[in-house]
C-alpha cells in the first residue's frame, strides 16, 4: 500500500480512500493481487485458470473438466487453491456454478487457506457492505438463490462440512447469502489489456473506493494484479474516487445503474450539472430513436458472433438513417463501434479504419482525463492505419495512444511495450521510404 492514502469517513458515502499527500496523475498508487479470483464463465475456454493469460490451447484438468491453464508450471501452482474446489466442481457436472458462486467458494477456501494472510489491508471482509437490508425483494430472492447454490456446492467438498468450514470464517461472512450479497456487491471485473473481460475478484483494501462519474483515478490488470493509477494532479485530502461503471453513458442511465448494482444514488459534480447529456443526445430525436431502438438487436448479434448480420445490419442504418445524426450522438457512436468490431473481424480493414477514426473525436471529447477506453480505441485504429500503409498518420495516432496508456497502464504494462514496438516499426518504416526516395 502507497504510503500517500488512508482511510477515512467520506460525508454522505462512508468509507473511502483518501490522498495523505499530492500526487502526480499517472502515479501508482496501489497494486495488489487478490484474495480471491475466479476466470468468467464466458471465457474458461479461452483463459489460464491461473495466470489469466488468453492462449490458444489451453491444458484442462482431467477431475473437474473445468479448469484450463496454459502450462504444466501454471497448473501446478494452481493446484493448492484448486484442490477444495475441484471437488466440489466435478460433484456437480455437468452444471457449472455462476461467478459469484464460484468466486464465493474460492474465497471461502482462500480464507480457510492459512497462506494468505491479511497484512496491510485496510478494509476486511467483516467490513465490507452487504446491502441486504436496502435491497428490493427481487434482488434479494436472486441472491439467495446463489447462496443455496454456494451451500450445495460447498457440500460436495465433504458431507455435512459446509456448516463447519462457515463457522470457521469471521462471523460477518459466515452466513451464505451475506457472503453472497458481499462478493456480488465488492468484486472487480478483472479486465485484459485490451479491456476485455477476463474474471471477478476480490481486492478488499479497494473496496474502500467510492465512485465518480469523472473520477480521478482508474484501475488496470496484469494478469490478476491489480494497479491503482491516478488519471489527474490530486492535491492532500482530497477524495480517491474510480468508476463503477462505463462512463460513457447519460446521467440518468448511470444513476440507474448504480442504484441498482450499487444501492447508492451518485450525487458527483458531472451528475448534479448532467455534464455531457445534451451532446450525446445531439441531432433530430425522432431520428436517432431509430438507432437507439436498434441496439438491442444489434447487441444480440454481437454476443452471438454473428458479425456479418452485425456488420450489414451496422452498415445500412449508419449509412441511411445515422447519415443525418451527428458522430457526438451516443447511440450512433455505439452503433459506429460495434460496426468497428464486426469489420475487424470480418477482416474488412479499409471500413474498420474509417469507422474506427469517426470515433477518435468523439473519444476525446468524451474521455476529457487519461482513461484506458481511449487508450486502447486509438491504438485499435492506429493498428488499423499500420496494416494500411498510413504509416505518418499510424505513428502520429500511436504517439497519442502512448500519451494515455503511459499514464494509465505504465511503461511497463504488456500493452505499452506492445505500443512501443508498433511505434519503433513505424519510425524505421519511415526511415526507409525517406532512405529510398532520396
Ligand atoms: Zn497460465
Ligand atoms: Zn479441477
Ligand atoms: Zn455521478
Amino acid at each position: 500500500m502507497s504510503a500517500k492514502l488512508e482511510r477515512f469517513v467520506s460525508p454522505g458515502k462512508g468509507n473511502g480512500l483518501r490522498a495523505t499527500a499530492k500526487i502526480k496523475r499517472g502515479e501508482v498508487l496501489f497494486s495488489a493481487e487478490p484474495l480471491a479470483c475466479c476466470v468468467a464463465n464466458k471465457q474458461v475456454r479461452d483463459v489460464c485458470h491461473h495466470c489469466f493469460i488468453r492462449h490458444k490451447t489451453l491444458l484442462r484438468c482431467s477431475q473437474c473438466k473445468m479448469a484450463r491453464y496454459c502450462s504444466i508450471t501454471c497448473q501446478k501452482q494452481a493446484w493448492p487453491a484448486h484442490k477444495r474446489e475441484c471437488k466440489c466442481l466435478w460433484s456437480l457436472l455437468p452444471r457449472i456454478p455462476t461467478d459469484s458462486v464460484h468466486l464465493a467458494l474460492r474465497l471461502i477456501f482462500a480464507l480457510l487457506s492459512p497462506s494468505k494472510g491479511s497484512t496491510g489491508v485496510l478494509y476486511t471482509l467483516e467490513e465490507h457492505e452487504s446491502h441486504l437490508s436496502s435491497m428490493s425483494e427481487q434482488k434479494r430472492q436472486g441472491l439467495s438463490q446463489l447462496a443455496s447454490m454456494l451451500e450445495m456446492y460447498l457440500q460436495q467438498e465433504a458431507p455435512g462440512l459446509a456448516q463447519e468450514m462457515m463457522s470457521a470464517l469471521p462471523p460477518s461472512c459466515r452466513d451464505p447469502l451475506s457472503l453472497i450479497a458481499k462478493v456480488t456487491c465488492n468484486c472487480f471485473t478483472i479486465s485484459d489489456g485490451e479491456l476485455r473481460e477476463i474474471g471477478v475478484g476480490l481486492y478488499p483494501s479497494l473496496s474502500l473506493l467510492n465512485h465518480d462519474c469523472r473520477p480521478n483515478c482508474v484501475m488496470v490488470f496484469e494478469g490478476t494484479k491489480l494497479q491503482l493509477r491516478a488519471v489527474r494532479d490530486i492535491n492532500p485530502e482530497e477524495e480517491l474516487t474510480i468508476s463503477y461503471i462505463e462512463t460513457l453513458s447519460l446521467t440518468e442511465d448511470r444513476q440507474r445503474q448504480l442504484k441498482d448494482q450499487y444501492h447508492f444514488t451518485c450525487r458527483c459534480q458531472r451528475c448534479d450539472t448532467q455534464d455531457k447529456d445534451e451532446l450525446m443526445l445531439f441531432g433530430d430525436k425522432a431520428t436517432w430513436r431509430l438507432l437507439k431502438e436498434a441496439l438491442p438487436r444489434l447487441e444480440r448479434l454481437k454476443a452471438e458472433s454473428d458479425w456479418q448480420a452485425l456488420f450489414e445490419n451496422c452498415r445500412h442504418l449508419l449509412s441511411t438513417v445515422g447519415a443525418d445524426i451527428p458522430d457526438e450522438n451516443l447511440y450512433k457512436l455505439r452503433m459506429i463501434d460495434m460496426a468497428l468490431d464486426a469489420s475487424v473481424h470480418l477482416g474488412h480493414w479499409a471500413e474498420a479504419m474509417r469507422y474506427g477514426e469517426k470515433t477518435l473525436p468523439v473519444y476525446r471529447q468524451y474521455y476529457p482525463d487519461p482513461h484506458p477506453v481511449h487508450g486502447v480505441q486509438l491504438m485499435r485504429v492506429g493498428k488499423l492505419k499500420h496494416h494500411l500503409e498510413h504509416v505518418d498518420e499510424a505513428l502520429d495516432i500511436f504517439k497519442q495512444a502512448y500519451g494515455i496508456l503511459k499514464l494509465t497502464h505504465g511503461d511497463d504494462h504488456p500493452l505499452t511495450t506492445d505500443l512501443l514496438v508498433k511505434m519503433e516499426e513505424c519510425r524505421s518504416e519511415i526511415d526507409q521510404q525517406s532512405s529510398s526516395t532520396h
